[in-house]
C-alpha cells in the first residue's frame, strides 16, 4: 500500500477546497431553494471559471480533454468536490455522465466518439444511462423486460425504464436492452446509444424522490420506449456484451459514489462540531459539545470516516494497480460501508442541530433526504454483502 500524496495532487486539492469555499457553497441556499435548470447560467459560468484554472474533467482521459488523473489521485479530489452537492457538477466529473465517458472511452467506435465522447468531456452536452425498469428487479439486471429488434439497418426499442437519472435535459441515453433473447442469461442484453430527441423516446415524468421531482441534472425520470427507431451502428460495444460492459462502467463508478460520499461525510463532520461548539445549552454558558452523547458522536464519527477514507483509498489504489475486477471484494465492502458511515454522520450532524437540521438554512436536511438512495443504487447494501460473503465462504 501506498497513500503517498504527491505536491501536484496536494496544490490541486487545496485549489479545490478554496473555490469551493469561495464560489460553491456559497450557491447552495440557492440551489436549495430554486429548480436546478434556473441555476444553470450561474453553474455555467463556474464551470468556465474551473476550465480557466485548468482543472476541469479531472478523472476524464487527457486525450479526450479530461486531466487524466489516476483513481486514488481522483478520490482525493472527489472528496473535496463532495463537500456540496454541486461541486462535482461544476467540475464536470458527475455521475451519469462519468460512467459514459468511460464506456465510451473504452468501447465507442470513432464515429460515436466524435458524436457522443467529445462533446460530453468538453460539457456541451449531458447523457443518462437507463438500465433499471419499472416491472422488474434492478437487483437482478438480468431479468429485463427491454428489447431491440432488428428491423433493416436499424433496432427498434421497447421497454419502461425508470430511475434514468438527468435524462431531462440530457442529448442522449446508454440504453440496456435484449438484443439475444435466445442467448445464455448473461450474453442476452446490449448497450444501445439513443439520443433523447429520437422519436420514441417518452420522458413521461421526472419521478417526485423525496417529495422533490427536480429538474434537468437534477433529477430521476420515467422513461417509456414505444417504437424508438435507432441505427444498428448506435450499438455500444460488441452486441450481448451489455453486461461486460456494465461491469466495467459500474465497478469505478461504485467508487466514484464512495469518494463523493467521504466529502458528504466531512462536510457533516464539520458542521456538526461547529455546532457542538456553538450551540449554548445550559444559562452557565455550557455548550453542546460539553455533553457525553455529543463527544461519543463526534468521537465515532471521526473514526468512522478515517476508516471510510482509509478502505476507499486502498481500493482505489488496489484498481489503479490491478483493475477492477481484482478489487471486487474491496468494491463491494466500501460500497456498502461508506454508504451507512455516510447516512450516520448525516444523521448525527442533523440531531446536533435540533430543529435547524430539519430546515434548509443547512445543506444537512437536503443530504438526509436525497443520499438515503446511497444504500440502494448501484447495488443494494444486501446484494453487496450477499456477493462478498459468498466468495469469501469458498475460500473455506
Ligand atoms: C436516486 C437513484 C438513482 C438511480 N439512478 C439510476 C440510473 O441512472 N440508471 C439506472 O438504470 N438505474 C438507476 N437507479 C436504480 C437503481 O440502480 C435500483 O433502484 C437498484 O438497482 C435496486 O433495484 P430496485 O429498485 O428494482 O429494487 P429491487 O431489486 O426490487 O430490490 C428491493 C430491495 O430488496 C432487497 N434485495 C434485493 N435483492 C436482494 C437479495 N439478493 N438479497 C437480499 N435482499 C435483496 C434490497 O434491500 C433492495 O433494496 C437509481 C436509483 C435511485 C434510488
Amino acid at each position: 500500500m501506498d497513500f503517498m500524496i504527491s505536491d501536484r495532487i496536494q496544490t490541486i486539492v487545496e485549489m479545490i477546497n478554496e473555490f469551493m469555499e469561495k464560489e460553491i457553497i456559497p450557491l447552495e441556499p440557492e440551489f436549495l431553494v430554486k429548480d436546478f435548470k434556473d441555476l444553470l447560467p450561474i453553474l455555467r459560468e463556474k464551470q468556465a471559471m474551473v476550465k480557466k484554472m485548468e482543472l476541469w474533467a479531472p478523472n476524464f482521459p487527457v486525450e479526450c480533454g479530461g486531466m487524466g488523473l489516476s483513481l486514488l489521485e481522483h478520490g482525493l479530489v472527489s472528496e473535496a468536490l463532495g463537500r456540496s452537492p454541486l461541486g462535482h457538477y461544476v467540475f464536470w466529473c458527475q455521475a451519469p455522465d462519468a460512467g459514459n465517458v468511460e464506456i465510451l472511452h473504452l468501447y465507442g467506435t470513432r464515429e460515436q466518439k466524435q458524436r457522443y465522447l467529445n462533446p460530453l468531456v468538453k460539457g456541451d452536452i449531458r447523457s443518462c444511462f437507463a438500465m433499471t425498469e419499472v416491472d422488474m428487479p434492478g437487483s437482478n439486471p438480468v431479468m429485463l423486460e427491454t428489447t431491440a429488434v432488428k428491423e433493416g439497418d436499424d433496432y427498434v426499442i421497447n421497454g419502461h425504464k425508470w430511475y434514468t437519472t438527468a435524462a431531462d435535459g440530457a442529448d442522449f441515453a446508454i440504453v440496456m436492452a435484449v438484443t439475444n433473447p435466445d442467448a445464455s442469461t448473461y450474453l442476452q442484453a446490449s448497450m444501445i446509444i439513443v439520443p433523447t430527441a429520437t422519436k420514441g423516446f417518452n420522458r413521461v415524468r421526472n419521478i417526485p424522490v423525496m417529495g422533490h421531482e427536480g429538474s434537468d441534472y437534477s433529477s430521476h425520470a420515467e422513461i417509456l420506449f414505444e417504437s424508438c427507431r435507432v441505427p444498428q451502428k448506435n450499438l455500444l460495444g460488441p452486441e450481448g456484451q451489455g453486461f461486460v460492459i456494465a461491469q466495467d462502467r459500474l465497478g469505478p463508478g461504485r467508487i466514484h459514489h464512495c469518494m463523493r460520499w467521504l466529502g458528504i461525510c466531512q462536510r457533516a463532520f464539520d458542521l456538526m462540531c461547529i455546532r457542538a461548539n456553538e450551540r449554548v445549552i445550559s444559562p452557565s454558558g455550557k455548550t453542546l459539545g460539553t455533553r457525553q452523547t455529543i463527544q461519543n458522536w463526534i468521537a465515532e464519527s471521526a473514526a468512522e470516516l478515517q476508516a471510510a477514507r482509509l478502505l476507499t483509498l486502498n481500493s482505489a489504489w488496489q484498481i489503479d494497480k490491478n483493475g477492477a475486477s481484482q478489487a471486487r471484494d474491496s468494491i463491494s465492502m466500501i460500497k456498502f460501508v461508506v454508504a451507512n458511515t455516510m447516512n450516520k454522520i448525516v444523521d448525527r450532524a442533523l440531531q446536533v442541530h435540533g430543529g435547524l437540521g430539519m430546515t434548509d438554512d443547512t445543506i444537512l436536511a437536503y443530504f438526509f433526504r436525497h443520499e438515503r438512495a446511497a444504500r440502494i443504487y448501484d447495488g443494494a447494501d444486501e446484494v453487496h454483502k450477499t456477493s462478498l460473503a459468498k466468495r469469501i465462504l469458498k475460500a473455506y
